[in-house]
């Protein structure tokens, strides 16, 4: 069941058009990341669905009631969802004073509150700093006194707006691990914005609900159908989510001096005859999806086998860019070990192979 539904949603500050024809549906239970560059108008969207501030257009529902129509219900149904910010704002004062805060402005009961702050610090990891000063912790530590005044609320959605975005990689993961916990244990629903694709796409989200990019509307969403990651619908996407490969058909790798050997199958080609060569580009994730062997596979059951070229060998850690030719360049990201296992050096000649399915079409552009 959709818990927040939006349709046409438009959001200007003066002349500044920072959301326009935005659709999104946020399905209760799941973890829903938003992706895209910055400025492309996630915060601003996470705020409008938080009811931080109003859209100027466009319907929006949460929990079932219609927000546009019922503004005094607003209060009410704010209190049902929490919002963490990138920069933790935190009280000179306790960790227990700063946590409790909301609830006695709730009018809580002193041993209710006392109960609740020690859970959501417990939620949290912070138990043991209860009494110290909020402004001595780290940051990482001071994002995690904000949530847990979050946490305290209970909410039933939790938006996070680039959580993450000032903190070290291990508190990143804390905070990563905190909130999969509360999604998996507690049911909490979960809205995240983030530019860290690995963060939206692989480590937390159960789906990436929408790529901002174009300033201000959603240029594609994902569902368990249409993975941004493999399936982006055109160019832009596919350069924001990092293919490496984004090759024009008409010169698609083939065997030596043969005819191409691809098979349009898989993901939306496989329906349909493929298009002219002149009219699309094909979109290749140089991961898992594309691999290299030092000689001819004897029992590779991948669809497309050709031989190629290196002709360039870029470390990008923990990977190794390795480019091959073979009618056209194709980048293919292999792991440092692997690519020390298997001597790669420009000039050899190697065998490439990848699945049809890893092969997604997407229309050709002028560059
Ligand atoms: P993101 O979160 O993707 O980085 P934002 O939602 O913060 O993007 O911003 C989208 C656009 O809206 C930007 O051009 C930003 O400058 C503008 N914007 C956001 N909030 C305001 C505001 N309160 N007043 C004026 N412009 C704003």
């Amino acid at each position: 069941m959709a818990i927040i539904e939006a349709q046409g949603i438009r959001k200007s500050y003066g002349s500044l058009l920072a959301l326009h024809d935005v659709d999104i549906a946020v399905e209760e239970g799941e973890i829903l990341a938003l992706i895209g560059p910055s400025g492309s108008g996630k915060s601003t969207l996470l705020r409008v669905l938080d009811l931080i501030e109003p859209a100027t257009e466009g319907e929006l529902s949460i929990f079932g009631i219609d927000v546009v129509e019922e503004r005094g219900r607003w209060l009410d149904l704010r209190r049902r969802m929490g919002m963490l910010f990138q920069r933790p704002i935190v009280f000179n004062a306790s960790v227990y004073d700063n946590v409790a805060m909301g609830l006695r402005y709730r009018r809580a009961s002193g041993d209710e509150i006392d109960r609740r702050v020690r859970e959501a610090l417990e939620a949290v990891g912070l138990s043991r700093y209860t009494r110290s000063r909020a402004t001595d912790l780290s940051g990482g530590e001071q994002q995690r006194v904000a949530l847990s005044r979050v946490l305290v609320t209970d909410p039933e959605v939790l938006f996070l707006d680039e959580p993450t975005a000032n903190l070290d990689p291990t508190s990143t993961a804390t905070i990563e691990e905190i909130v999969v916990r509360l999604n998996r244990e507690a049911g909490m629903t979960v809205l995240i914005s983030t530019h860290d694709l690995a963060q939206g796409g692989q480590r937390l989200a159960h789906r990436v609900g929408g790529v901002m990019i174009e300033g201000g509307t959603i240029a594609q969403t994902g569902g368990p159908s249409s993975d941004v990651f493999r399936a982006p619908k055109d160019r832009r996407i596919a350069r924001f989510v990092g293919v490496q490969n984004i090759i024009p058909a008409g010169s698609s790798p083939g065997a030596r001096g043969g005819s191409p050997r691809w098979r349009w199958a898989g993901g939306r080609s496989s329906r349909r005859p493929p298009p002219p060569a002149d009219e699309v580009e094909m979109v290749i994730r140089g991961g898992e999806d594309v691999s290299l062997h030092r000689r001819e596979p004897m029992h590779e059951e991948a669809e497309n086998l050709f031989p190629a070229m290196v002709t360039r060998i870029e470390p990008a850690a923990p990977f190794v860019n390795v480019t091959v030719r073979c009618g056209c360049d194709l980048v293919a990201l292999v792991t440092a070990r692997r690519a020390d296992a298997s001597d790669f050096v420009r000039g050899m000649e190697v065998w490439v192979s990848l699945q049809a399915k890893a092969v997604h079409l997407i229309p050709r552009e002028e560059r």
